[in-house]
């Protein structure tokens, strides 16, 4: 993927992996996400928070870049469908007062992160999914689009002809974006939004839509979020590990390290599962850690925006 250069800002991509990726204390705003598409995602999140707006305001609108892109195939438009050929989106949100709402397994329906905070907004629940979030999502005034586009229409032809499945997520066939925010006003919050595992099977959920396993904020102590197998993020409630583990006094490198550990040790072999997880937490401080070598995330904070390459478990 390319990467987009911010205008005005710097871009870095020189970051050792082993270099601590924490920063100093009362660092904010600051904007951090998952992998190469962060880029100019953080830099549309940039734009707001840097004019003193909110976390929640910059994390929606900077995951909508990726969702509205067809070259990104793992989130919204131009997303990998399931193996019956249909884009089925998931996506939640969750701002500093623990306010949090989700979307799974929506069709047709271009943003599902703005679907999700409408759920905050003007909807008593939390979560919709499928037929029903569809329905709402019309009512709130969102258009019915086709999210299928021929590039990926073909790649699903292609796939069908041995219609293998290999539900081991490699670093290539997935890709969501999550994305942590910390405002001026010193508060946090989180998006998470993808098509979910390529070929997965319809109806098939993943850990992004899933407060606490693809996404979770704590405004007294941090956020973090999720990306790789959803199936091993669900079972270990990744992203609220790794909060409680910042509650808990690690930094937010180490608090995703012990996810990842707590994942290897729950699994005979992880030779064939990639799972990264990122965090902030209060004071600004970032770090993320993956199990496979491979996973990065962007960070903009100051005057630049750059990616890291997070250090892994397995080297
Ligand atoms: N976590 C996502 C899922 O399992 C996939 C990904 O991060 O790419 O649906």
């Amino acid at each position: 993927m390319k990467l987009t250069a911010l205008g005005g800002l710097t871009p870095l991509t020189n970051w050792s992996p082993h270099l601590p990726t924490t920063s100093g204390k009362n660092n904010k705003p600051v904007v951090i996400s998952t992998w190469n598409h962060g880029i100019p995602a953080n830099e549309e999140a940039w734009n707001i928070l840097s004019r003193k707006g909110t976390a929640l305001d910059a994390v929606e609108a900077g995951v909508r870049i990726p969702e509205a892109d067809p070259e990104v195939r793992t989130v919204g438009y131009g997303g990998y469908p399931d193996r019956d050929g249909f884009v089925t989106l998931d996506a939640c949100i969750m701002d500093e007062k623990e306010q949090c709402g989700s979307v799974a397994a929506l069709q047709h329906i271009k943003h599902p992160i703005s679907v999700a905070r409408k759920v905050i907004e003007e909807s008593p629940h939390v979560m919709l999914v499928g037929e029903g979030a569809l329905q709402f999502a019309l009512d709130q005034g969102f258009e019915k689009e086709n999210l299928l586009t021929e590039a990926s229409r073909k790649d699903w032809e292609e796939w069908k002809e041995d219609a293998d499945y290999q539900p081991e997520i490699n670093i290539e066939n997935h890709d969501t974006i999550g994305m942590l925010a910390l405002d001026s006003h010193g508060n946090l919050s989180g998006a998470c939004t993808t098509s979910g595992a390529a070929w997965k099977m319809h109806g098939r959920v993943g850990d992004s839509p899933l407060i606490g396993a693809g996404l979770f904020v704590d405004n007294e102590v941090g956020a973090a979020a999720a990306t790789g197998l959803g199936e091993e993020v669900i079972r270990t409630c990744g992203s609220h590990l790794v909060v409680e583990n910042m509650r808990r006094g690690d930094d937010p490198e180490t608090a995703c390290k012990k996810a990842v550990q707590r994942i290897v040790e729950k699994n005979e072999s992880v030779n064939n599962i990639q799972v990264g997880f990122i965090a902030v937490n209060k004071q600004g401080q970032f770090g993320g850690y993956s199990i496979q070598q491979g996973f990065n995330f962007a960070v903009c904070e100051s005057d630049n925006n750059r990616l890291i390459d997070a250090p892994s478990w397995v080297s």
